[in-house]
C-alpha cells in the first residue's frame, strides 16, 4: 500500500466545520490514504487583522503538501477584506477551475435530466488580471489580457482532462467575432492544441449563442473550455440548471498546487444545526482523490454517494415529498454514504475512475520562434472635453512630423476623424493614431512626439505602442476605419 499523501485541510466557517467533518469521516472509512495537516483560514483570521484571511504559516503547509481541501469561509462584511479564493488562486498559480455540473434526475429536480457537463475555466487572465484605469473624469478602462502560454495551459488541461475522464468532446466558447485578437488567440490555440487530440471531437461556439444553447440543451455539451469571465458566469449557470448548486464540487488546478472545494458558501444561518448538505465538499474531495492518484477510493466514495442520493436519503436542501425517502442531517447523511461504500448505484450511472490515468505533464513544446516585432506607430490618448474633434485633429496634425502622420481619431473606439459621423456621442477622451513612414519607429521618435504634444498644452493620459509581428498588424483598426 502506498504511503499516505500529505494534504492541507481548512475547516472554514459557518457550515464548513460540519461538512468537513462529514467529508473526512467518509474518506477515512473508504480507506483514503491521507496525512492531514490542518490550517486556520477565514473569518477569525480576517478579524484578527489579516486582510487576506490566511496566516503566513498556512502558506508553508500549502507549499509543503501542494494539495488543499478547503471548506467555505465567511468573508466579513465591510471593506478591506480580500477574497481568499482570489488570493489563493494568484499565490498558488491555480490556472484552471474545473467544475462538473451533473444532473441527478429524477432524484434531484432539474429541467435537464441528461446534463453532464464539465466547465474548464481559465482562472488567471482575461478581465480578471485586475488592470484598471480611470483615464479622465468620464472614462474608465479594464484591460482584457490573454496570453499564448496562459491559453495553451488551460486548453491543454481541458483536452487532457477529457482524455483521462473518457470524455468525447471539448467545446471552446469565445467572442472572437468581436475580440479578434484576444479571444481570437484563445480560439487559435484551441484549434492548434486540439489537433494533437484526434480522438476527441472539437467544436467552437460564439459565447452568446453557446451560452443560450447550454442553458437550453446542456446535454449537447461534454467538456467546455473558456476564458475567465465567460467561465465565471457560465459555470454558475451550468451548476444552477443542473439543479444542484449545493451538490457541486470544484477543483482549482495549478502546476504545483491544487485546491478542492464545494462551490457554495458558508451558509452561516444553517451553521451548527447538523442541517447542511456535505455533498459539494465531498464531490470536491472525490476530485482531489483522483488528482492525488487514489482513483479507486474516489470511485468507491462517488458511487456510494450516488447510491445514497438515489435511495432518497436527502438533506433538507434537496428533500422533496414524493421523491425523497428520508430527511437526514449532515452526520446521518455521512453515515448513509459510509454504509454504502462498496455499493454501486442502480438507477443513476455509476462512475468509473479505475482506469483514470494520472495527470501526465504535457511534453514541453519546442520553444516557438519569437515573432519579429517592428514598431510602426503609437496611439496617444488625449483628454479632450470639446465635442469638436476636428479641432483636436487640426492641433495635432502639425505636431506629427517629423516621423509620423496623424491617421485617425476615435472616441470610445469609433472613428470621429477624418470624416466622422456628426451623430457620434463622444466621451472626454480621444484616441489619436500616429503612424510612422514605414521604415520603422524608434522609441525616441515616440518620446519626441509626446514632447511636442505636451509642449502644445494637450493632455495625454495614455499611450499604446503599435507594432507589427512578422509583418502582421498587432492592433485592431478603429471602428469605421
Ligand atoms: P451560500 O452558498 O453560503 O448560501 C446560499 C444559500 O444556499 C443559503 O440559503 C444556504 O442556506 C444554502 N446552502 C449553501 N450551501 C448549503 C449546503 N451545503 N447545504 C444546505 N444549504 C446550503 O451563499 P451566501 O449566503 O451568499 O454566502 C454566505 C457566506 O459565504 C458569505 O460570507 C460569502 O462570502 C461566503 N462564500 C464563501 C465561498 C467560499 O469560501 N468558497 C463561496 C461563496 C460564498
Amino acid at each position: 500500500m502506498s504511503n499516505p499523501v500529505p494534504i492541507t485541510v481548512a475547516r472554514g466557517d459557518g457550515i464548513g466545520p460540519e461538512i468537513m467533518a462529514a467529508t473526512l469521516h467518509i474518506l477515512k472509512e473508504a480507506g483514503a490514504r491521507l496525512a492531514i495537516e490542518e490550517i486556520e483560514i477565514g473569518e477569525k483570521i480576517f478579524l484578527a487583522g489579516n486582510s487576506a484571511g490566511i496566516a503566513p504559516e498556512a502558506w508553508e503547509s500549502l507549499r509543503r503538501t501542494k494539495v488543499f481541501l478547503k471548506a467555505p469561509i465567511t468573508t466579513p462584511q465591510g471593506g478591506g477584506f480580500k477574497s481568499l479564493n482570489v488570493t489563493a488562486r494568484k499565490a498558488l498559480g491555480l490556472y484552471a477551475n474545473v467544475r462538473p455540473c451533473v444532473s441527478y434526475y429524477p432524484f434531484v429536480a432539474t429541467k435537464h435530466p441528461k446534463m453532464d457537463v464539465v466547465i474548464v475555466r481559465e482562472n488567471e487572465e482575461d478581465l480578471y488580471a485586475g488592470i484598471e484605469y480611470r483615464l479622465t473624469p468620464d472614462v474608465y478602462q479594464c484591460l482584457k489580457l490573454i496570453t499564448r502560454p496562459g491559453s495553451e495551459k488551460i486548453v491543454r488541461y481541458a483536452f487532457e482532462y477529457a482524455r483521462r475522464h473518457s470524455r468525447k468532446k471539448v467545446t471552446c466558447f469565445t467572442k472572437d467575432n468581436i475580440m479578434k485578437m484576444t479571444d481570437g488567440l484563445f480560439h487559435k490555440v484551441f484549434d492548434e492544441i486540439g489537433a494533437e487530440y484526434p480522438d476527441i471531437e472539437k467544436e467552437h461556439w460564439i459565447v452568446d449563442i453557446g451560452a443560450a444553447k447550454l442553458a437550453d440543451s446542456p446535454e449537447a455539451f461534454d467538456v467546455i473550455v473558456m476564458p475567465n469571465l465567460y467561465g465565471d458566469i457560465l459555470s454558475d449557470v451550468a451548476a444552477q440548471i443542473a439543479g444542484s448548486v449545493g451538490l457541486a464540487g470544484s477543483a482549482n488546478i495549478g502546476e504545483l498546487c491544487a485546491m478542492f472545494e464545494a462551490i457554495h458558501g458558508s451558509a452561516p444561518r444553517r451553521a451548527g444545526q447538523n442541517l447542511a448538505n456535505p455533498s459539494g465538499l465531498l464531490l470536491g474531495a472525490v476530485m482531489m482523490l483522483v488528482h492525488i492518484g487514489q482513483p479507486d477510493i474516489a470511485q468507491k466514495v462517488h458511487n456510494a454517494w450516488l447510491a445514497t442520493i438515489e435511495e432518497g436519503i436527502h438533506t433538507y436542501d434537496i428533500h422533496k415529498e414524493g421523491t425523497s425517502k428520508q430527511k437526514v442531517g449532515t452526520k446521518e447523511f455521512a453515515e448513509a454514504v459510509v454504509a454504502r461504500l462498496g455499493k454501486l448505484p442502480q438507477k443513476l450511472k455509476a462512475v468509473g475512475y479505475g482506469a483514470t490515468r494520472p495527470a501526465v505533464p504535457a511534453a514541453p513544446r519546442p520553444p516557438a520562434r519569437r515573432a519579429v516585432q517592428k514598431t510602426v506607430g503609437v496611439d496617444v490618448y488625449v483628454g479632450w472635453v470639446n465635442p469638436d474633434t476636428d479641432a483636436l485633429a487640426k492641433r495635432l496634425q502639425p505636431l506629427a512630423a517629423p516621423g509620423f502622420e496623424l491617421k485617425l481619431l476615435t472616441s470610445r473606439g469609433i472613428k470621429v476623424w477624418p470624416d466622422g459621423q456628426p451623430e457620434i456621442a463622444k466621451a472626454d477622451e480621444c484616441r489619436c493614431r500616429f503612424l510612422g513612414n514605414g521604415t520603422g519607429v524608434k522609441h525616441k521618435d515616440i518620446v519626441a512626439l509626446l514632447g511636442r504634444i505636451a509642449d502644445a498644452g494637450l493632455d495625454f493620459v495614455k499611450t499604446e505602442t503599435l507594432s507589427e509581428f512578422d509583418g502582421e498588424r498587432g492592433f485592431s483598426l478603429g471602428q469605421g476605419e
